[in-house]
């Protein structure tokens, strides 16, 4: 069966995030052979409307409104269910990132549908359309099919690829108006307190922390290893509750999920609540001086060591392979 997918493409300082070609690529598999359709909500966002189709997006609707600048649920909401009245689709896919995890359960209220959240994967298998999510903190995967109705998806960055992207790739764009009622939430002003670089969710490296790190000194090495594999510092809730870092850099059950590429873990023992946030990453490394510390059993790679030794060894070797 045919579907028009809806597919919301998220901004972030200007730029559309990864997290937007891969629903885009979800929604393809969603929409078997129907339209996708990429949204488009801010103040100028029409010029990243070629982006979304390049990347596989067959149109692309756009909402432009002074009071959509920042998100807020509230504006977000009233745009998106707008565009839900003007094109009744039969998908939608949303990223699982902080907007999608706070948008997206609003809208499937207002629609009194149901939401598969944080799907890690997505097939079409004995004529379904099967989605995969992780429970348990992710010592578990469910699989999910929709029998009626609405399919909605959450799907987590880094897990389904995008299409490759197809500079010829052309498609109609066109706006809608919707009249933005009264926003009763108000953004006074948007404090970053991450480390500026690779956002941490997306990072295709990532170079986590622990109490092993010992300061917030400690993290040093950690940063310029993270800058030569370009790729993003985190940390477990260990090494922030000793405040040697933000807790915005927390990686863990209660902290941010992750699934890099890469993940250096580097003086973290491996509590079952840090694992619950990053045991899905493609390729694991531990560095811990501890040999039975519990990180080494779900390392693929292990080194046993002081990690004010290791480190900047990688360090170097890496600057020499990639710089
Ligand atoms: P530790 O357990 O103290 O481990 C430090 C490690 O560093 C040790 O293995 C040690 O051998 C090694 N080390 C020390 N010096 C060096 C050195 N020089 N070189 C190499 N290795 C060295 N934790 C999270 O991370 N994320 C969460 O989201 C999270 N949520 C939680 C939710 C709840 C409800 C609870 C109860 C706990 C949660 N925790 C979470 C905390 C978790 O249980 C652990 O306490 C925490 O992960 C431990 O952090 P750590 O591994 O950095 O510290």
């Amino acid at each position: 069966m045919t579907r028009k997918v809806l597919v919301l493409g998220e901004v972030r300082d200007g730029s559309l995030r990864n997290v937007s070609f891969e629903a885009i690529a979800a929604a393809k598999t969603t929409a078997e052979g129907g339209e996708v359709v990429g949204v488009l909500i801010g103040n100028s966002v029409n010029a990243l409307s070629g982006e979304l189709i390049q990347f596989g997006a067959d149109r692309v609707v756009t909402i432009e409104d002074e009071k959509l600048k920042q998100y807020t649920p509230d504006g977000y909401s009233q745009a998106i269910m707008a565009v839900i009245d003007a094109e009744k689709p039969e998908g939608l896919i949303f990223g699982h990132t902080a907007l999608g995890k706070d948008l997206a359960p609003k809208i499937a209220a207002k629609l009194n549908s149901g939401l598969i959240s944080d799907v890690t994967a997505l097939e079409v298998a004995g004529g379904n359309l099967v989605f995969t999510r992780p429970i348990y903190s992710g010592k578990a995967f469910e699989k999910k099919i929709v029998t009626d109705g609405l399919i909605f998806a959450t799907i987590r960055p880094n897990n389904i690829s995008p299409l490759e992207k197809g500079e010829s790739r052309t498609g109609e764009v066109s706006s809608l108006s919707v009249d933005i009622k009264d926003l009763r939430t108000i953004i006074k002003e948007v404090v970053r307190k991450a480390s500026e670089g690779v956002d941490l969710s997306e990072a295709k490296v990532i170079v986590a922390g622990g109490r092993g790190v010992k300061s917030e000194e400690g993290f040093s090495p950690l940063q310029e290893l993270a800058k030569v594999l370009n790729g993003a510092v985190g940390a477990s809730r260990g090494a922030c509750d000793a405040d040697y870092c933000d807790y915005s850099l927390q990686i863990g059950q209660t902290g941010k999920v992750v699934t890099p590429d890469l993940y250096i873990a580097c003086g973290i023992s491996g509590a079952i609540q840090h694992l619950a946030g990053m045991s899905n990453s493609k390729v694991i490394v531990a560095i811990n001086k501890d040999p039975e510390a519990n990180i080494f059993k779900v390392a693929d790679y292990g080194i046993v060591g002081d990690l004010f030794e290791v480190v900047p060894m990688l360090t170097e070797e890496f600057r020499k392979l990639l710089v």
